[in-house]
């Protein structure tokens, strides 16, 4: 951080992001002061940023952390009502995320993505396709490092590809992408933005910086995102499902398209669902435009198996085909994937019991030819099974029995998919241990 203008900064809220700030202004000589709620005994980054000379204050938010600053890096997970970001905003002191450091940093081209759903899946497949076509790009974001520990080590004709939530565009003042993807918006996180426009209207910072020279790649079939794009100045490059789009990425019943350019045939790409053919042709986009080849794009399009857990097809068994969609922990997710095949499934579902309904699952279970059902919600599941129409049912303890059960009762041309639609806490610690779980226990069939 060569030309910084500012003297104190307060980093606000450890965790990875936080401290990983933290150790960048002070190597690069800037006074930083970091304030974390959690005591200080308990809090192992709070005491290894203390032994590196750093001032912590521990234990709570006091005013007082305030003093003598002029710049506030929050963590993304700290609403804009407490006390310190209230008081800091009304002095006029800029609060942003790390993601803002990220963008002092990074001397070369930025795509950054964002969207209610598909950011790890694009991201993924957008820093695959570069790589393969044997340029420099870094990742960075929820799969990858924390951005600004990315960007210290980047080099000026790097792409740096990120991940970016709501909640880390929300703090960001001069980031400005050469790349930007929109990819959808569904109702999230209200909680946090209490009103859709003002959740849109943060995803928008994505592109709020840009000019005439970069590129703002965007879904055309979204109403609420079409509507956004309106305020975007730089080169609109649409992507649709349903119609052509002479400037960006559309498809037909055979094949995806750039423009005018054949990129791949649809049967050749691996990945599965609609939703995966939207987050293909946005990264299809971005990718060309940040220097891809069509080659290192098919290479990809025709390996990649998916991100772990959001419906990864896992591996074929005697013919039936395993997926593991275990990060499915809301009935929309599960609709995703239900949606996504025209072969005999058979599904695997159960988990937390949040008292949720699964009535939207309804119209998705058209090829559901029987349910593997365990979790607290076991007993509801096969209720609602019933109700409608599925009549082999079985109850089990967990996904190593229910793979096990599934593969016992199917036939040549199945398709076995794990897509609990609830969460995984009453059994697993993580959605990712019980899709390991389940991986595993697929690995041992045969
Ligand atoms: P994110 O990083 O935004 O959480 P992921 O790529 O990890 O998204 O995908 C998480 C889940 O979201 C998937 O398993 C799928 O159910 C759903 N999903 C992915 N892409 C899309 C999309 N383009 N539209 C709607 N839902 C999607």
């Amino acid at each position: 951080l060569t030309s910084f203008p500012y003297n104190q900064v307060l980093v606000l809220g450890l965790a990875k992001s936080g401290a990983a700030a933290a150790k960048l202004l002070h190597k690069s000589g800037i006074s930083v002061r970091v304030n974390d709620q959690q005591a200080f005994e308990d809090n192992t980054e709070a005491q290894t940023l203390h032994n590196e000379g750093i001032e912590v204050v521990t234990g709570g938010h006091p005013l007082s952390v305030l003093d003598g600053v002029d710049y506030v890096v929050k963590n993304p997970g700290i609403p804009y009502h407490n006390p310190v970001v209230e008081a800091a905003l009304e002095k006029g002191i800029p609060v942003v995320t790390e993601v803002e450091l990220a963008y002092m940093l990074h001397k070369g081209p930025i795509v950054a993505i964002t969207g209610s759903n598909g950011k790890t899946t694009t991201t993924t497949l957008v820093y695959e396709m570069i790589e393969k076509s044997k340029r420099p790009v870094a990742l960075a974001g929820n799969i990858g490092k924390v951005s600004c520990e990315v960007a210290q080590h980047t080099t000026s004709d790097e792409t740096m590809v990120m991940e970016l939530s709501s909640f880390q565009l929300l703090g960001t003042e001069t980031f400005k992408p050469e790349i930007s993807v929109f990819l959808n918006l569904y109702e999230a996180h209200l909680d946090y933005h209490k009103t859709m426009e003002h959740y849109g209207q943060s995803k928008a910072n994505i592109f709020r910086n840009q000019t005439s020279e970069d590129y703002a790649i965007f879904n055309a079939d979204h109403t609420e995102v079409l509507k956004l794009s309106e305020q975007i100045q730089a080169k609109k490059v649409p992507f649709s499902l349903c119609s052509k789009q002479p400037d960006g990425v559309w498809c037909d019943e055979d094949s995806i398209y750039y423009k005018d350019t054949l990129v791949i045939k649809r049967n050749e790409v691996i990945l599965e669902g609609e939703h995966n053919l939207e987050n293909t042709m946005a990264a299809v986009a971005a990718a060309l435009l940040a220097g891809a080849t069509l080659e290192g794009i098919r290479e990809v399009l025709s390996t990649f198996t998916g991100v772990k857990h959001r419906l990864q097809y896992v591996k074929e068994v005697r013919q039936r085909r395993f997926f593991n969609d275990s990060k499915a922990t809301n009935v929309l997710a599960t609709q995703k994937a239900l949606g996504a095949f025209q072969n005999p499934t058979i599904w695997l579902a159960g988990g937390l019991d949040r008292g949720q309904s699964f009535e939207g699952l309804v119209p998705y279970m058209k090829n559901v030819k029987a349910m593997v059902v365990f979790g607290e919600t076991a007993q509801k599941l096969r209720d609602f099974g019933n109700q409608n129409g599925i009549e082999t049912i079985f109850m089990v303890d967990n996904v190593k029995q229910a793979a096990e059960k599934a593969y016992r009762i199917s036939a040549e041309q199945d398709v076995i998919l794990l897509s609990p639609a609830c969460a995984s806490w009453d059994q697993y610690k993580t959605f990712e241990e019980r899709g390991n779980m389940f991986v595993e226990a697929v690995h041992t069939l045969e």
